[in-house]
């Protein structure tokens, strides 16, 4: 049963404070001299320089495969995956329409942006009030190379946030080059379509700047926006593709109706499953019953109540495969929300004998 809430379902501490950004996993692969040669090697093979294992799933098409679906997104959004703002498709400017259109109120607003997304290729789409604790408490410019004020160009009134699903049948081949492809095809549409409801905005007269892995955090924002709940595998989990989704927020002007943060049993159902935990190979997902307020790693966001992943063991486990991962993804019982087998494991962990009939 998915509930409506009117706060963020979530216990944040009061000193609670975003992480800059240079202390993402991705960018200190820049400057921290232990994650420089991890980096190294993951780049390696995402960017093609070494021919893969040729081992079953990192065979040269399979190869071949996952660098045509990442094309639009490496070339269209030069290093967004590792969270490059303000670069090709997710550039913050752009030609504005001659006329700014008004709208009845924030709902009919809210129904037009969502629907024009929806048909832009968005797979799910919610708003969410503008919120600056998600926000990195500096940003970091790629060009200087360096850590710069986290500062908007114009007041930001509403935050969209687009959910793109990823092909089912390649990412539960993870880990392989075929999985890492599904998440090459849901960046690269994340590229297009950010580029596009920023286009649809910009020509209604407003501003829009699209983004991807960078400039906040995607995930609360995610859940402010009432698109799901937060597993224990650190992933956003939407009602209807589990956590399969790639995730891209639009910051603009345009004043919307925000959604409501849902909840629909996650946080209950991760307590007991922990079959992510099980299944990462690196051993990064904690199996602890409850979740905390702190994490164990200077990446992670600390003084939110969740599962903390520790991004340090997961990117070890990436440069050692020679290709990414969605172990957690993939075998999350939510990708299968109303099949018969995710029924039976909710109703069973719910039972005192839970723990065991789940093994
Ligand atoms: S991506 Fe793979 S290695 Fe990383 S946390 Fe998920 S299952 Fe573990
Ligand atoms: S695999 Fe289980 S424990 Fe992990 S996020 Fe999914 S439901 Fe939660």
């Amino acid at each position: 049963m998915i509930i409506e809430h009117n706060t963020m379902p979530v216990v944040i501490a009061d000193d609670y404070k975003c992480i800059e950004q240079k202390n993402t996993i991705f960018i200190r692969g820049l400057w921290d001299p232990e994650i420089i040669p991890i980096m190294r090697k993951i780049e390696e093979a995402h960017y093609n320089l070494k021919l893969p294992k040729g081992t079953s799933g990192y065979t040269t098409l399979d190869a071949a495969l996952k660098a045509a679906a990442w094309s639009i997104c490496m070339q269209c959004t030069p290093k967004n995956e590792y969270g490059c703002a303000n670069k090709g498709f997710y550039d913050w400017d752009g030609k504005k329409g001659l006329k700014k259109e008004t709208f009845a109120d924030k709902s009919e607003a809210s129904l037009i942006i969502k629907n024009a997304a929806k048909f832009l290729g968005a797979n799910l789409v919610g708003i969410a009030e503008y919120d600056s604790r998600w926000i990195y408490s500096s940003w970091y410019d790629f060009e200087k190379g360096q850590s710069v004020p986290a500062k908007f160009p114009f007041k930001i009134e509403s935050v969209i946030v687009v959910a793109i699903e990823m092909d089912q049948d390649a990412c539960f081949s993870s880990p392989s080059l075929i999985s890492s492809a599904a998440s090459g095809l849901a960046y690269s549409q994340m590229a297009e379509t950010g580029k596009k409801i920023a286009t649809f905005i910009r020509m209604l007269g407003y501003n829009a700047i699209p983004c991807g892995n960078d400039t906040a955090l995607s995930i609360p924002l995610a859940v402010q926006a009432g698109l799901g709940e937060v597993g224990r595998n650190g992933m956003l989990i939407t009602p209807q593709y589990g956590p399969r989704v790639r995730l891209l927020k639009i910051f603009t002007d345009l004043p919307l109706q925000a959604d409501k943060p849902i909840t629909f049993g996650v946080n209950k159902f991760c307590m007991k499953c922990r079959k992510c935990a099980q299944t990462c190979p690196a051993e990064a997902i904690p199996f602890d019953l409850k979740p905390t307020m702190e994490g164990t790693s200077l990446s992670n966001c600390s003084g939110i109540l969740k599962w903390y992943t520790n991004p340090e063991k997961c990117i070890r486990f990436w440069a050692q495969n020679g290709g990414d991962c969605s172990n957690c993804i993939a075998c999350c019982p939510y990708n299968k929300w109303s099949s018969w087998h995710h029924n039976l494991v909710e109703k069973v962990t719910e039972s005192i004998g839970g723990d065991i009939l789940r093994k």
